[in-house]
């Protein structure tokens, strides 16, 4: 087996999100089959067909695979399990195709294999791009090969009531598949705009998101002429807090004065973990008084909210650096003018609330 997999090629594309996404889809297909050879099997015995017992010998034999292809199956399991799941779904459309002829649509069928074959994890781009033009090749030899209507045990009439069936069967399956692919594709890229825009432990801004906000907020505020400013908070020797109650405790008191924040913080500001203990605040709107205003009330709560942990009751303290936006001056000279004011009040004795003077220009 394991010679076997190595000579499989491996897509660049393919991710475990990609796999696991693959086996819900091979599930998905076999549940379509459940209901597409009954169909065949209901259609063939009103067409006084016998073919109606393999229909359903077919969905009695693919039935087991399901559970066979879950998640939580080994790769061991899983391959076998498709192949076998592809062996005889086309092993189906064959002899059905070569009993009833081509005029009973049965070939159309495989078209509904290409989704399960793209999104196929461990098979590689040239692998799937050549799976695909044999169908293709296979399916329009077939089309061409017009020996259905001559030799075919059912009459015109019936073949007709086949073929649409299964060309209904073909669109609904592949509208299926790739719709739940597009809908399980956004929800992954929404969480993963999420995961890469917040911070998972307070569940603020992270600093790459916070630069990309931050860049569009100064635009707007040269464009519309308004003032901006920010404050970059830094928890006062936040590393006695470790050392004395342990980083869980630390990581708690991050959390307190992440909530803290946000709550003084206007909906139009934007609350960010900058660093390690250090918050940046960006108050679009507000002078530098409004915002020596917003961090003195940052400052004071925080030094006035004791954090209630289990084991301790913890008092923290801020000290915070303030610096309003100065015509055409770039983010990181505000956030430097905004750092320095910071290390000055930690100079000057912590907790407190320094700003930057702007320069005249
Ligand atoms: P100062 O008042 O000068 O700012 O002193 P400080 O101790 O706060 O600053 P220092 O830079 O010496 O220490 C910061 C500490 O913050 C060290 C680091 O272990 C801790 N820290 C950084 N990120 C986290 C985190 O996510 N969780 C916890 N628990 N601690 C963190
Ligand atoms: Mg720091
Ligand atoms: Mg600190």
């Amino acid at each position: 087996m394991s010679s076997f997999l190595s000579g499989i090629e491996r897509d660049p594309l393919d991710t475990d999100f990609i796999r696991m996404t693959f086996r819900s889809f091979v599930q998905r297909g076999i549940l379509i089959i459940m209901v597409v050879n009954p169909l065949h099997a209901i259609l063939l015995w009103l067409n006084q067909s016998h073919w109606w017992q393999f229909s359903l010998l077919a969905m009695i034999v693919q039935l087991p695979l399901y559970p066979l292809c879950a998640r939580q199956r080994s790769f061991a399991v899983f391959l076998p399990s498709v192949l076998v799941l592809f062996a005889t779904v086309t092993a189906y459309l064959i002899l059905f195709s070569e009993h009833f002829g081509s005029l009973a649509g049965f070939h159309y069928l495989a078209m509904a294999l290409i989704p399960l074959v793209i999104f196929a994890g461990r098979i590689g781009l040239k692998l799937k791009v050549l799976i695909c033009l044999m169908m293709a090749v296979g399916m329009f030899v077939y089309e061409l090969e017009i020996r259905g209507s001559a030799n075919s045990p059912l009459s015109a009439e019936a073949l007709k009531q086949l073929r649409v069936l299964n060309l209904l069967i073909c669109f609904v399956t592949i509208s299926l598949l790739t719709f739940t692919h597009f809908v399980t594709v956004s929800q992954i890229q929404s969480e993963l705009q999420r995961l890469a825009a917040y911070d998972p432990l307070t569940q603020l801004v992270n600093r790459r998101r916070m630069e990309q906000l931050a860049e569009q907020a100064i635009l707007l505020s040269w464009r519309q002429k308004y003032p901006l400013s920010v404050i970059l908070a830094d928890v006062d020797n936040f590393k006695m807090i470790n050392d004395r109650h342990g980083h869980p405790v630390g990581d708690a008191a991050l959390r307190h004065i992440s909530d803290l924040i946000l709550m003084i913080a206007r909906d139009s500001d934007s609350c960010c973990r900058w660093g390690g203990e250090e918050f940046l605040i960006l108050l679009p709107h507000t002078d530098l008084s409004g915002a020596m205003q917003v961090a003195e009330r940052i400052r004071a709560e925080v030094a006035a909210a004791t954090l209630q942990t289990p084991d301790v009751a913890l008092e923290m303290q801020l000290t915070l650096g303030v610096a309003m936006l100065m015509p055409k001056e770039q983010l990181v000279d505000l956030i430097k003018r905004a750092d320095t004011a910071l290390y000055e009040g930690k100079k000057a004795g912590r907790n407190c609330v320094v700003k930057s003077d702007p320069q005249p220009s």
